[in-house]
């Protein structure tokens, strides 16, 4: 890292670079109370492809402070703090912009005044809106108030509490310089799961006490009379953290008016995603910066979740038939990454193409037996080697077996639960463990069946499997829930796939197994009900985290019976199905 000073307005900052200066230039900007160091983990993984700059803005880490405060932090002097800077480090190339927190609130200054036009490429903001956006958001809703409409100002209000704090004398600065300063690591770690060591720096006091004029010098006055001209003149990228507890959703429900054309990218984390979340930041970032570069479109994935799943790693194990197929083609639609594994070659080849067709930015396939460990271990290894620790895994690949529990060999026994049960283990083990020992989030979905809970005189050994499959994800959600992983088992129940055709019926000859085989296909073809409801079902559950998802009409009616009436699923499982 290299760093020099910029003299502005009064102030000195301190600004370090990384990388090559020959290429394009992102600048990132800190929030509040932070300082340049809060990007070191995304600047590291940017500094490959970018010249990367980071500054202590004004009053913040070994920036000098403008004296007096009171006044010295307005947006117009961070403007002119924001020019120098670029001045400096790329005077002759608009710069790509990047703001969390404040710094994505003061970015929103800088992209949208008639000074810096044609000095910057694009702006991804995180967690910081426009104060002028915001003002004619709180207006439209005061003037205009509806029932929701109240509801999203009460909402934002309530998570603003913090505001209203700094707004008050002195209170904040012997905060800041007392209890709060010495206790907010310990804070950071436990609520917002920002890894411990390192962060924040030893300025972090003084940097809090100063920045509380950021609020003073700018809130009431940008709030109260928002710019009517603050439409953005670079392409805008907005990422919102899901579970932010400071900014709403809805506050960017007008966006589109203010950055026609912007890309939007939602994640399952807190507010402080530069820690956190530095990985997903920098592939985002990456990509956006090359678009605007290469002057080609956003990335303009079109599926539903495509603002959830654009650009992230998905493997799906049984990619190459039936749900497994589907729902890699549903996360490609939303712009995924995908690794399309098969024990059978040539439908994984096939289903990594179609995902290229669809909108993958990058399709893989991959041959393997999900019930062979090494060759597991192997897999998981050039996986994470040749693209990366996966975010999210989704354990499908599985095979039928029918027939009594005595007519069911210690053999068959043997190869369901190898598949079905191992291959699951199996895959939580080698590809969760990568997910969990990154900590920064992901999902696992497990495909168990509706026979998890359903019994059935006909499927001992297929149903044990499942109902397997279902407490182990259970147990996993429990445990993977502080390290920010999900967890999710879908039960299906009947869907039209290929899988009657190669399901095992114990007790019969090869002539009967065939004879049966095409019944069931019969069967499921008349119930007809598509892999890609069950793909659709997935995307959404893990969007939405949930835990337990059945999905066909008749393996949710079972599921609540199974609670709420178990005897009735006992009757049922003593029928004897029709040969
Ligand atoms: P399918 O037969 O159409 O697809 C399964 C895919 O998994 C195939 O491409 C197959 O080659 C692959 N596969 C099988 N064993 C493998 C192994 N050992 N290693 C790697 N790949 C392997 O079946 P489907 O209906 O899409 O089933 C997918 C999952 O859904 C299975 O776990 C199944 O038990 C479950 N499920 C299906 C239904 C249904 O009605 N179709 C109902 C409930 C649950």
């Amino acid at each position: 890292m290299r760093e020099r000073w910029v003299r502005t307005g009064g102030v000195e900052l301190c600004v370090a670079e990384l990388g090559d200066p020959a290429r394009p230039t992102v600048v990132l900007v800190h929030g509040y109370p932070d300082s340049k160091e809060v990007w070191s983990e995304v600047a590291a993984r940017l500094a490959a492809r970018f010249h990367v700059v980071l500054y202590d803005v004004r009053g913040h880490g070994r920036s000098s402070a403008p004296r007096p405060l009171r006044g010295g932090f307005t947006l117009e002097k961070l403007t002119d703090d924001f020019l120098a800077v670029i001045d400096a480090v790329s005077p002759d190339r608009p710069v790509h912009l990047v703001g969390h927190d404040w710094g994505s609130v003061q970015s929103w200054e800088f992209v949208t005044v008639k000074r810096t036009e044609g000095r910057i490429a694009s702006f991804t903001s995180m967690s910081g809106p426009s104060l002028d956006h915001m003002g004619h958001w709180i207006n439209k809703r005061l003037k205009h108030p509806t029932v929701r409409r109240i509801g999203q100002l009460l909402d934002q209000g309530a998570k603003s509490w913090y505001v209203y704090l700094l707004h008050t004398p002195r209170l904040p600065e012997l905060a800041w310089r007392g209890p709060l300063g010495t206790r907010w690591p310990k804070i950071l770690e436990r609520v917002e799961k920002v890894p411990g060591g390192g962060y924040p720096t030893s300025s972090l006091p003084t940097d809090a006490a100063h920045g509380a004029w950021l609020y003073r010098d700018n809130v009431r006055a940008r709030l109260r009379r928002p710019r009517t001209d603050a439409y953005a003149h670079a392409r805008v990228q907005l990422i919102t953290p899901l579970g932010d507890a400071f900014l709403s959703q809805q506050l960017y429900d007008e966006l589109e008016t203010w950055a026609p054309g912007s890309v939007r990218r939602t994640l399952p984390a807190r507010h402080w995603i530069p820690r956190t979340r530095p990985d997903q930041l920098a592939a985002w970032i990456t990509e956006f910066v090359t678009a605007a570069e290469d002057g080609t479109p956003e990335p303009t994935a079109t599926g539903r979740y495509a603002d959830r799943f654009g650009g992230q790693l998905v493997l799906v194990t049984g990619a190459g038939s039936g749900i497994g197929r589907a729902t890699a083609l549903a996360f490609a639609e939303a712009g995924a990454r995908l690794v399309a594994v098969d024990r059978d070659a040539e439908s994984a080849a096939r289903t990594a193409e179609s995902a290229l067709t669809l909108g993958a930015p990058a399709a893989w396939a991959e041959t393997v037996d999900v019930s062979d460990e090494q060759a597991m271990e192997k897999l998981a290894g050039k996986v994470a080697a040749e693209y990366g620790v996966v975010d999210i895994l989704i354990n499908n690949a599985g095979i039928g077996l029918a027939g009594s529990f005595f007519d069911t060999t210690p053999e068959d026994w043997k190869k369901v639960l190898d598949v079905n049960l191992w291959g699951v283990i199996h895959g939580c083990r080698l590809f969760g463990g990568r997910m969990a020992e990154r900590g920064q989030g992901g999902h696992i979905v497990n495909i168990a069946s509706a026979a998890a809970y359903q019994p059935s005189r006909t499927l001992p050994a297929y149903s044990t499997s499942k109902a397997a499959v279902l407490m182990l994800s259970e147990c996993l959600r429990a445990e993977l829930a502080g390290r920010s992983i999900g967890v999710t088992v879908v039960c299906p129940g009947i869907v039209n796939t290929g899988i009657t055709s190669t399901a095992r019926f114990a007790g019969v000859d090869a002539e009967e197994e065939k004879r049966l085989r095409k019944r069931a296909a019969r069967l499921y073809g008349l119930r007809n009900y598509p892999p890609e409801k069950v793909a659709h079902a997935i995307l959404r559950a893990v969007a939405r985290n949930e835990a337990v998802v059945p999905v066909t009409p008749e393996a949710r009616g079972a599921r609540v019976l199974s609670r709420l009436a178990p005897w009735t699923l006992r009757a049922v499982a003593r029928l004897r199905p029709p040969m």
